[in-house]
């Protein structure tokens, strides 16, 4: 546990001490041209630069901190299945094309990553075991029956868990079923992000850190501004997520609200422990209002995340809730030791999917993942590039769409907090009975 009473999210994460080396970078100091100018440098801005470079284009990423100080950084790393919607509810939204087109790429998410990860040569440790989904109560697991139903007829499986094959599956017996999705998995997230980057550089793309855009301009091309140098580009492609501020794009920030999750890691458990909790090392959601995952890293750690406070500096008590939690579903935890605590932001967006726009000509945004950012960044991150180079919007896995901005943003900090609050007592209150 960190010694000082506030630490930084990001570098306390696990995932600092085990990740591949990161590719060599440098601020941007100049003025050059590229096809396309990044802005952002994690799972989305990554994917979709080497889309683009694939394409023939020209490409300048550039990230405000350093790589994988963002979401992709400090992310659970669990790859899921894209989206936690019901595809009847995206082909209701987006119509019958643009909708079926959409579930097939959620169906397949982990699928697509998992392939990449070979195609590219990533050292990022893939471990594709799937995951589990438990259902304290009735009514999430008649939910989840539909769901599975459902993406049946697209063509992904999620099998429906009793009481007995769920208990097997998480190592507790609170539960009365879950659902199973076998193509899920983990990754290393940090080591993810340095090797698209790693990848992305050997292939032409200008990546450069600790080079924060500080505005865009519209001339005859797209100038966008850091502060020692400037990108002049044809397009520009934002892909910031939680940490959107309302400095390079105005307004862009108002479509996302930023959520903080807290993630904590135990000592490597003993092989009693792993044969106990999560015995087929699957990754784990308690699916809840509040949900709270878990998996296992390459060492034997079990990484746990819940929800946290909404701020980005965490102190040690901001992870109390997320023990106990953890110890009522696995009581042979009491004594193990926690060695990582660290957190960040996610975005989450009105309509719960992230978006794919168009905010003007030229300039393109997106983001918005409500939590399932690993896979879908991937996807979206391509589905972007794609996009950007001029593919047709109807041949696009992902809708081009207009999102709607929060009304309020400004007061979304009390907001959220009481909404934790109610759902928290709801979540409660559902347990009580069951
Ligand atoms: C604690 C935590 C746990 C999570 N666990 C999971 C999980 O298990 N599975 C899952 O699917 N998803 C998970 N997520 C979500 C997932 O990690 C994110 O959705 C995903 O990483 C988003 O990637 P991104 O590239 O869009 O954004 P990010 O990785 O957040 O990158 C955005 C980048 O933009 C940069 N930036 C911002 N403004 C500027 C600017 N003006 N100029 C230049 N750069 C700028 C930021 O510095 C940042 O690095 C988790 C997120 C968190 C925080």
């Amino acid at each position: 546990m960190p010694s000082s009473e506030s630490f930084d999210g990001a570098r306390s994460a696990l995932w600092m001490q085990t990740a591949v080396a990161a590719p060599s970078t440098s601020p941007l100091s100049e003025a050059i041209t590229a096809d396309v100018t990044i802005i952002g440098a994690g799972f989305t801005g990554l994917n979709a630069a080497l889309e683009l470079v694939a394409q023939g284009l020209t490409v300048c990423v550039l990230e405000a901190s350093w790589l994988g100080f963002g979401a992709s950084g400090r992310s659970g790393g669990q790859v899921n299945v894209g989206l936690n919607l019901d595809p009847a509810d995206l082909i209701a939204k987006f119509g019958e094309d643009a909708g079926v087109r959409l579930v097939k790429a959620v169906s397949s998410t982990p699928t697509t990553v998992f392939d990449r990860i070979k195609q590219l040569g990533l050292q990022c440790d893939p471990v594709q075991n799937g995951w589990v989904q438990s259902a304290a109560t009735q009514s999430v697991l008649d939910w989840q029956l539909e769901l599975a139903r459902d993406f049946a007829r697209y063509g992904c499986e999620l099998q429906v868990l009793d009481r007995g094959q769920a208990s097997a599956a998480i190592g507790s017996n609170k539960y009365l079923g879950g659902l199973f999705s076998p193509t899920a998995g983990t990754l290393q997230p940090l080591s993810y992000t340095r090797e698209l980057a790693r990848v992305a550089i050997e292939r032409g793309v200008r990546l450069h850190t600790e080079s924060a855009v500080t505005h865009l301009e519209r001339a005859d091309s797209w100038k966008v501004h850091t502060a020692q140098g400037v990108v002049s580009c044809e397009k520009v492609l934002v892909c910031t997520n939680g940490y959107t501020d309302s400095q390079a794009v105005p307004g862009l920030e108002k479509k996302v609200v930023p959520l903080r999750s807290v993630l904590a890691a135990t000592e490597p458990l003993s092989a009693d422990l792993r044969a106990q909790i999560l015995p087929g090392e699957v990754s784990f959601v308690d699916k809840r209002r509040l949900i709270l995952y878990m998996r296992y890293d390459r060492d034997g750690r079990l990484c746990c995340g819940d929800h946290g406070p909404m701020r980005d500096e965490f102190t040690n008590t901001d992870y109390d809730a997320m023990k106990k939690r953890v110890i009522e579903i696995f009581p042979m935890l009491r004594d193990t030791r926690w060695d990582y605590h660290w957190g960040g932001r996610i975005a989450f967006t009105k309509d719960s999917l992230p978006f794919l726009t168009e905010i003007e000509p030229g300039l393109v945004a997106a983001m918005g993942y409500n939590g399932r950012g690993v896979g879908m960044g991937t996807v979206l991150g391509v589905e972007a590039g794609r996009f950007v180079a001029g593919l047709d919007k109807d041949k696009l896995a992902f809708p081009v769409s207009s999102p709607k901005a929060f009304a309020m943003h400004r007061w979304h900090k009390p907001g959220v907090n009481m909404s934790i609050k109610w759902y928290a007592l709801r979540d409660h209150l559902e347990s009580v009975r069951t």
